[in-house]
């Protein structure tokens, strides 16, 4: 069977990768940039992520790439802690949760892809324009510096990001994807650690929030690489979702100005990024319906959502996995696709409407909207057992609730676990 992936991200890597270990050998990942460089700030994987990187033999090399968090703590915008829960192993998974550098993690999926599959694996230069479809394969176009390519396959993976070429084909009027008004800025420093030097920290409110988790343990300096992300509502026309755009520290230094708590200094923290990153907070729309003729969606092509709950990446590893599950085991093409979607199309749907309402983080909206100056006790402001259901329904809706996930089947094909 010939299976075409587009785009080289974490999805189409991961899928390249998970198609070889459930027995597939012709196998050919289509990039369209020339050159694939470490790209990207921190970004979370979850257990569920990381259960099936290990099925696949890269547990060591994920966990060499960054920290475990211990803890997730919720914060108001003065500082004071909501609700705070282990992670990872210390909540009951057998599976850490692992903050990584995004371009870092490429570039070790696109080293194994290489290494398992071939160098020839991986073309760069390809950028997909279209997909015709026959009765027994598709033909993928693509163009390349010297003109175009059409390649036949027996399936074809549109894992090519927010922007897809693949999805556009099919939702030609769909537009840029849809902003919620929120603006991101980016970046990673070396500051000294905060808390026990794992925790992973949100504090804010509906306006205004500051996220950050270290990517590095602590040096003997008492110093570690910490991911950031500092985000305000604005009103305005909407900029391009483009993941690349730098802009100046100043205007956003000045309003975290007071958010300096005994924990953690945050205009200072803004302040000693290398390079600040804007982003608008965008998603699109669910889709009713991936698959067509034999090529289908993963990745952000087919559920780009709000990092809100940081599932990107993790739901795009879970596409990639249980696609190649259903291919090695349906029947025929046709159903292994149709049941790829059946699994995945109505979770990430879920996924991505539960993140347009704040996910578990509507926790800090709830704590500024019914004690906007703080509190004496967080007693005071949530129902016994409230923020513990937040948190739990959020990990069932997730797939990662640690019952589910621990007693949840492989999706390595029997014989090749
Ligand atoms: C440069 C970059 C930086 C990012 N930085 C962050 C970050 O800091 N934090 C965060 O949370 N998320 C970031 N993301 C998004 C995050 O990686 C994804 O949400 C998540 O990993 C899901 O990955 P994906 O493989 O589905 O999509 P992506 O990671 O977007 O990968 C899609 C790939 O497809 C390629 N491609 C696009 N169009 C075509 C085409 N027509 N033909 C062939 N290939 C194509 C792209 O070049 C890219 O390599 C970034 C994405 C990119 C591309």
């Amino acid at each position: 069977m010939t299976i075409v992936i587009a785009g080289a991200g974490i999805g189409g890597l991961t899928a390249a990768l998970s198609l070889h270990a459930a027995g597939f050998t012709d196998v050919t990942v289509y990039e369209r940039v020339s050159e694939l460089r470490p790209l990207g700030l921190g970004i979370n994987l979850l257990p569920h992520a990381v259960r099936e990187l290990t099925e696949l033999g890269l547990a060591e090399r994920v966990a060499a790439l960054g920290v475990a968090p211990s803890t997730l703590a919720y914060f108001t915008r003065h500082g004071q802690r909501i609700w705070s829960e282990p992670r990872g192993l210390g909540a009951g998974y057998r599976w850490p949760q692992v903050s990584v550098n995004r371009g870092r993690l490429q570039a070790m999926l696109l080293d194994a892809v290489r290494e398992r599959l071939g160098a020839d694996a991986v073309r760069t230069s390809h950028a997909l324009t279209t997909v015709e479809h026959g009765a027994h394969a598709d033909v993928a176009s693509f163009t390349t510096p010297d003109g175009s390519v059409r390649v036949e396959a027996n399936v074809i993976v549109g894992a090519d990001g927010i922007h897809s070429a693949l999805r556009r084909q099919y939702h030609p009027d769909e537009g840029q994807p849809r902003w919620n008004g929120l603006i991101l800025w980016r970046g990673t420093a070396r500051v000294p650690a905060y808390l026990d030097g794992r925790t992973m920290i949100m504090a804010g409110d509906g306006v205004q929030k500051f996220v950050a988790y270290p990517l590095s343990p602590p040096d003997v300096d008492g110093t570690a690489w910490v991911n950031f992300i500092a985000e305000r509502r604005y009103d305005g026309a909407q900029q391009a979702a483009d993941w690349n755009r730098a802009v100046d520290h100043a205007p956003i230094i000045d309003l975290f100005a007071d958010w300096r708590f005994d924990w953690l200094d945050v205009p200072a923290v803004i302040a000693a990024a290398e390079e600040l990153l804007e982003y608008p907070m965008v998603d699109r729309d669910p889709i009713d319906r991936w698959t067509h003729g034999h090529s289908t969606l993963l990745g952000d092509a087919a559920h780009p959502m709000y990092p809100n709950g940081s599932n990107g990446a993790s739901q795009a590893i879970l596409d990639a996995r249980t696609l190649a599950w259903h291919l090695a085991t349906a029947p025929d093409i046709a159903r292994a696709l149709a049941a790829y979607e059946d699994d995945r199309r109505p979770a990430t749907t879920a996924l991505v409407l539960s993140n347009r309402r704040q996910g578990p983080e509507q926790v800090m909206v709830m704590a500024h909207e019914r004690a906007p100056d703080g509190f004496v006790d967080i007693d005071d402001v949530f129902a016994p057992g409230e923020l513990a259901d937040i948190a739990a329904s959020y990990k069932r809706a997730a797939g990662f609730h640690p019952d589910a996930l621990n007693g949840r089947a492989s999706l390595s094909p029997p014989g090749r676990r």
